[in-house]
């Protein structure tokens, strides 16, 4: 079979069009990233390309996995190829190269929650009150900052507010490299200062590299983008593909403006746009469109798919939580019953707070789930501990995963103790380890001997790192820590799970040896990049996601749940109309993950955050023509006493009435001639059941053929 069979003409061009720089627009589902896959397979198998000069950037890892077996069900080769996110390949190109910036090629990633650690740790040193400025908005103005270039040497406040994050963000800086560690942002940011220092090294990767895509285009900020664009300076063979209306990462300081000046910045690109969907029906697809053209300044698009019609999208206001989740439940059970399989569900809400509402039902109805959101497995404590140790073993300058478990278990080492250790390591310019190795003798009075024992521990098991491979070096670190038998001789039902949860880190490491040979530090650089939505699939359970994980994804059924005001919209961005803007890309890229069937569910009161919510149906289903909609909640209540109460939520309701069903026992035959209100006179050419309702296809004198809904169509033999 030709790779090119299964394309139409654009997306063939897509493909084809290897030399020189290329801009895909178009909507979702359209096969943008089906488009990156065969233009993958087609370089390798018209031999234009060896696999390792091929980049492939996704946004997620989840992306990446799925690219890649994509491509290898194509072509041989794929894992030669450099196909993940930014920040993998960043690492990989910095683990190569760190030493040119001044760290040790096995740096330490610091997730959120350390860097969240250190910025604290900063401010209080500071004297700066984190009640007033909390940890999380520092780290996102340093994070802004870094994804804007600025370095901390360069960053210059200019009002009270930023002078104080300048301080914080100096100190920041200085204890990361001191550490040897590098967080998310730093991972790009120091990819371009190490092409931009180093010449050499750039051309290096730019002849590497002769052929580069970018999946997802639209959310790349300006870090990503001046590193994708150095890297393509060498062959101008690049490729990238995104969708204007699907950008969601704005908080992240991405650029929807990097997709409009690729043109600017390459004048020869070809620019193709696809406009067939071919993931929705058109019952789907008409609800997106309809919800995006409320946005102003878009490029314009014209969806349309063959895919049938298909079922309308329902809507379902429950009385509270609680019944809205289990109108999901039952939904879910009928359809299984009609031979869907439970993997085919997927629940996605705008917040993660959410899922336990959800969690609760699907438990009590038995019907297994898997959460893509939640709390993710490697930032549970117990884990975070162990992968310290294993840190700590793998790169001794460490010290944050050191001072994470110099006292865990309970060694008799106090925090003043470990203060009076940070600060000489401080004085002295070393690191904490050192100073435990080298200089605790003469700090510490107590607990000398506690001292010597961890140092020993850790450079027990760094020998052992040599030859063990990982999972028999994880049995040894948890056993000589004694942390297994911390967790063993503690009989809660906590200590249990954390036990448990160790367990299964056993199955991760387990699976590692297998694939990957066993190398501790390519276990810790891969599992630090480890995301929500990375997660290993189960078989057969529901789904539950935030709608920003969903992204380049696709399911059969999707629901929406919380469909209401303040939570989608979040009430964060309801006053910014640039941000409510990005929450109506975000509906869009909701709606448009549904193949077959779309819900769209919201409760009139809800307990969450420790109160009692009660919120209007949200603005975006407004948008929506009622007749593009199926409102189940009305056959449950009366819409006119559910709203009784304030004057805007009954107009939004009102706004919102069912259709008026028509009479379909009238009973329709092909061949029969009726009239319809708009398109005239023609005859019926096929009639199909759709559970309560049939599918009549009319063929219109005036209009030719149309397919409609019959309960809804106003229609009348004649
Ligand atoms: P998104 O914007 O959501 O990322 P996308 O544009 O990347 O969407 P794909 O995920 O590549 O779209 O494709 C959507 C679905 O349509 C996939 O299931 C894909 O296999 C299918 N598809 C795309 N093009 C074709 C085609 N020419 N023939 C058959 N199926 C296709
Ligand atoms: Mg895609």
């Amino acid at each position: 079979m030709d790779i090119l069979d299964n394309l139409n003409p654009e997306q063939r061009e897509g493909v084809e069009t290897t030399e020189g720089p290329v801009l895909l627009i178009a909507g979702a589902g359209s096969g943008k990233t089906r488009v990156l896959t065969h233009r993958i397979a087609h370089l390798i198998g018209t031999q234009k390309a060896k696999p390792w000069q091929i980049l492939a950037i996704t946004f997620t890892n989840k992306a990446a996995k799925e690219m890649k077996e994509r491509v290898s069900d194509l072509v041989y080769g794929s894992e030669d190829m450099w196909i993940s996110t930014f920040h993998a390949a960043c690492v990989r190109i910095l683990r190569r190269e760190a030493k040119h910036l001044g760290y040790d090629n096995n740096f330490n990633i610091y997730d959120t929650s350390d860097k969240l650690k250190v910025i604290k740790d900063c401010a209080k040193e500071l004297d700066i009150d984190t009640k007033k400025i909390t940890p999380r908005s520092i780290a996102s103005a340093i994070s802004n900052a870094k994804n804007q270039l600025l370095s901390a040497k360069d960053y210059q406040g200019s009002n009270l507010y930023e002078k104080q994050i300048e301080k914080i963000y100096k100190m920041y800086d200085r204890r990361v490299k001191a550490n040897n560690a590098m967080d998310f942002d730093d991972l790009i940011f120091e990819t371009v200062r190490l092409f931009r220092l180093n010449p050499d090294i750039l051309e290096r990767y730019q002849q590497q590299f002769k052929y580069i895509m970018v999946d997802e285009y639209q959310d790349t900020n300006h870090s990503q983008y001046l590193l994708v664009n150095f890297l393509a300076k060498g062959h101008k063979n690049i490729c990238v593909v995104g969708d204007d209306d699907q950008s969601i990462y704005l908080f992240r300081g991405a650029d929807v403006a990097n997709i409009l000046d690729f043109e600017k910045d390459y004048p020869d690109a070809k620019v193709i746009k696809l406009e067939r969907n071919y993931r929705s029906t058109q019952c789907i697809l008409s609800v997106a469109n309809e919800v995006i053209k409320h946005n102003e300044g878009r490029k314009g698009k014209n969806l349309w798919t063959e895919n049938c019609a298909g079922e309308k999208p329902v809507f379902f206001h429950g009385t509270d939580h609680i019944d809205e989740i289990q109108f999901i439940a039952d939904e879910i059970t009928k359809e299984q019953a009609k031979g869907r399989k439970l993997s085919d569900f997927t629940i996605l809400i705008r917040a993660n707070a959410l899922t336990r509402s959800i969690e609760d039902i699907l438990l009590k109805r038995d019907i297994p789930y898997q959460i893509f959101a939640g709390t993710e497995f490697f930032n549970r404590k117990e884990i975070k501990d162990v992968m310290a140790y294993l840190s700590i073993i793998s790169n001794p300058a460490d010290d944050l995963s050191l001072t994470r478990i110099i006292n865990v278990p309970r060694r008799g080492i106090g925090n003043k103790t470990v203060e009076r250790l940070a600060a000489v390591a401080d004085e002295k310019n070393k690191t904490l380890f050192e100073v435990l190795k080298e200089d605790a003798d003469g700090i510490v009075s107590r607990g000398k001997d506690k001292i010597k024992q961890l140092v020993m521990l850790i450079e027990n098991l760094q020998e052992m790192s040599q030859y063990l491979n990982v999972t028999d070096l994880l049995d040894e670190t948890v056993n000589r820590s004694g942390y297994r038998n911390m967790l063993q001789s503690d009989k809660t039902d906590e200590a249990k799970i954390r036990l448990e949860n160790i367990e299964e880190l056993f199955t991760v490491t387990k699976e590692f040896d297998n694939t990957h040979g066993g190398n501790l530090d390519e276990f810790l650089q891969q599992n630090s990049l480890a995301s929500d939505t990375d997660e290993s699939e189960r078989e057969d359970s529901v789904k539950i996601m935030t709608l920003h994980s969903a992204k380049g994804l696709e399911f059969p059924v999707v629901f929406i749940a919380g469909f209401e005001e303040r939570l989608f919209p979040h009430i964060r961005s309801m006053e910014d109309p640039k941000e409510l803007q990005e929450e109506r890309r975000l509906c869009y890229v909701g709606i448009t993950r549904a193949k077959e069937k779309l819900y769209i569910t919201a409760a009139q009161s809800r307990a969450l955050y420790g109160r009692v919510e009660r919120n209007k149906v949200s603005r975006f289903l407004e948008e929506v023509p009622k007749n593009l909609i199926e409102d189940k909640s009305i056959k449950k209540y009366s819409m006119d006493n559910l709203y009784s109460q304030s004057g805007p939520q009954r107009a939004n309701v009102n706004s919102f009435k069912m259709p008026q069903k028509q009479n379909i026992d009238m009973a329709y035959k092909v061949g029969m001639l009726v009239e319809h209100k708009k398109f005239g006179q023609g005859i019926i050419t096929e009639i199909k059941s759709l559970g309560e309702d049939q599918k009549i296809t009319i063929n219109f004198e005036k209009v030719g053929s149309k397919a409609l809904m019959a309960s809804f169509a106003p229609l009348t033999v004649v």
